[in-house]
C-alpha cells in the first residue's frame, strides 16, 4: 500500500482491498501471481553460504505468493505473523503441535470440531500430552482445571454444531495469568467479526476453505500469532514444512479480496433464515450466536463484530425417516461437510456420539445449516416443502 501520509486507521474493507499487494513489483499487474517453485538461486557462492537474511531461500519456506497471503491475513487479523498451510485441520494441528511438548496438560471446549479432539486423543497422546475437556460455557472458572502443567487452552467461537459462545478474554486472562497460550479455531467469525489478538488469542486459526476461499474449490489452513507466539509458531511450521500449494494459496488472496463483502452478505441472508425457522412450528430452538436462544448470546454481543452463515436447527422431535424425508428431497440444500461457499448445505448430527464433559441433549433431531446466496424465497419455499414430508412421515 503506498503511505498517504493518513493519520486514519483504513477500515476492514479498504484493508482487504489494498493489503499484500505490490502492482509495482510484478509489472503493474494488479494481483501477485502464482509463483511455482522449489529451488530459489542465488547469486553467488558467497550469498548462497549466508541466505539467513534472502527474502526468499527455499519454497518450502516462502515464495511471493505465499508471502502476499501471509502478510494480507496479519494485517487484516492483527497478528505478529501468519503461515497457510495445506488445510483448516492442518491449521490445527500445527497450532497444538507450537504449543506443546511431552508431559504438557491441556484443556479443550468440549464442543470443539470434531476432528480436533481426534487429534489431541490419539497423535497428542502418543506424543505425551494429556487433553482434558471443559464446558464451553465455563468462562473464568476454566481455572479450576488448570494443573501446573497446563501449557495451552484451545477454544472455538462458536462451538462446531453446536454453537455455544465461549468467553475467549475470560479464559485468555486465565490462560495468560498461568503462563499458558490460549489457541482459537475461529473459522466461523473470522478476524473481520472476533479480532482474536485483540481478544487475548495467542494462535488464531482459520479453515481458509471456509469463508477465504469461498467458493467450495480450495482447502486452505491459515494460523496466526500475536508477538509473543509468532517464534514457537514459525519454527516449527519450518520444521514441519506444512506448506500450502500455491494455486490454493493464490485462489485465497483472490477471495480475500470479496471476503469482508461475503461475510456481509452471509450474515444477512442467514439472520433471515434464522428468524425464519425460529418462527415455523416444525422447529423447537435455533441455535444462532445472534439469537437470544443460543447459549452464550450476550458473550456473542459483547464480543462480536458480526455473525456469518452457519447456524444450527433444533426440531420439534421426529423419527429419523421423517427427518430423511424432509433433507432428501430438498432441491437447493446440498448435503456434505464444510461450509462457506456460495452454496446452501444441511447436515444432521448429534454431538451426544462425543462429548465427555457435557451432556447433549437438545430434545429433537437437530440440522446445521449452511446459507449460501440463493434468493431467501426459493431456500423458504424449498423448505416449506422439505416440512411438509417431514410432517407426512411423522
Ligand atoms: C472445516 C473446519 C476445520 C477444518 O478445515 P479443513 O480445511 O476442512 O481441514 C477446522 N475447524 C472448523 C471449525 C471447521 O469448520
Amino acid at each position: 500500500m503506498k503511505d498517504h501520509n493518513q493519520t486514519r486507521k483504513p477500515g476492514p474493507r479498504t484493508r482487504s482491498i489494498h493489503t499484500g499487494r505490490h502492482p509495482h513489483e510484478q509489472f503493474g499487474f494488479v494481483n501477485t501471481p502464482v509463483y511455482r517453485g522449489s529451488t530459489v538461486l542465488a547469486p553467488s557462492m558467497d550469498a548462497l553460504m549466508n541466505r539467513e537474511d534472502a527474502r526468499f531461500v527455499y519454497a518450502t519456506k516462502g515464495t511471493p505468493t505465499s508471502e502476499a497471503l501471509e502478510a494480507a491475513w496479519s494485517d487484516i487479523a492483527g497478528a505478529a505473523g501468519t503461515v497457510a498451510v495445506g488445510s483448516g485441520l492442518a491449521a490445527v494441528a500445527l497450532s497444538l503441535m507450537a504449543a506443546l511438548k511431552a508431559g504438557d496438560h491441556l484443556l479443550v471446549t468440549d464442543s470443539v470440531y470434531r476432528p480436533t479432539r481426534h487429534f489431541c486423543d490419539t497423535v497428542l497422546k502418543r506424543y505425551g500430552v494429556e487433553t482434558t475437556y471443559f464446558d464451553p460455557m465455563i468462562g473464568a472458572d476454566v481455572e479450576k482445571l488448570f494443573r501446573p502443567n497446563t501449557a495451552a487452552v484451545f477454544t472455538e467461537a462458536p462451538g462446531s454444531q453446536s454453537f455455544e459462545v465461549q468467553d475467549v478474554p475470560a479464559i485468555a486472562a486465565v490462560a495468560r495469568k498461568h503462563n499458558a497460550l490460549t489457541i482459537m479455531d475461529n473459522t466461523w467469525a473470522t478476524p473481520f467479526f472476533f479480532p482474536p489478538h485483540e481478544r487475548g488469542v495467542d494462535i488464531a486459526l482459520e479453515a481458509g476453505t471456509k469463508y477465504l476461499g469461498g467458493h467450495s474449490d480450495l482447502l486452505l489452513g491459515i494460523v496466526s500469532a500475536n508477538e509473543k507466539a509468532w517464534k514457537k509458531l514459525r519454527s516449527t511450521y519450518d520444521a514441519f514444512a506444512m506448506c500450502a500449494g500455491p494455486d490454493d494459496m493464490f485462489l485465497a488472496l483472490r477471495g480475500l479480496r470479496t471476503m469482508h463483502l461475503r461475510l456481509k452478505e452471509a450474515e444477512k441472508q442467514a439472520l433471515a433464515m434464522a428468524h425464519w425457522f425460529a418462527a415455523r412450528p416444525e422447529v423447537k430452538t435455533v441455535l444462532h450466536p445472534a439469537l437470544p436462544s443460543c447459549p452464550g448470546h450476550a458473550i456473542w454481543k459483547r464480543d462480536f463484530l458480526g455473525s456469518s452463515g452457519l447456524f444450527s436447527v433444533i426440531l420439534q422431535p421426529a423419527p429419523q425417516k421423517a427427518v430423511a424425508a424432509m433433507l432428501d428431497g430438498l432441491t437447493y440444500f446440498g448435503m456434505g461437510y464444510s461450509w462457506g461457499g456460495f452454496e446452501s448445505l444441511v447436515v444432521p448430527f448429534d454431538c451426544a456420539d462425543y462429548r465427555t464433559a457435557t451432556q447433549w441433549n437438545p430434545g429433537g433431531p437437530a440440522l446445521r445449516f449452511q446459507i449460501g446466496f440463493e434468493d431467501l424465497e426459493d431456500l423458504q419455499a424449498d423448505l416449506d416443502e422439505g416440512f411438509k414430508r417431514l410432517r407426512a412421515a411423522s
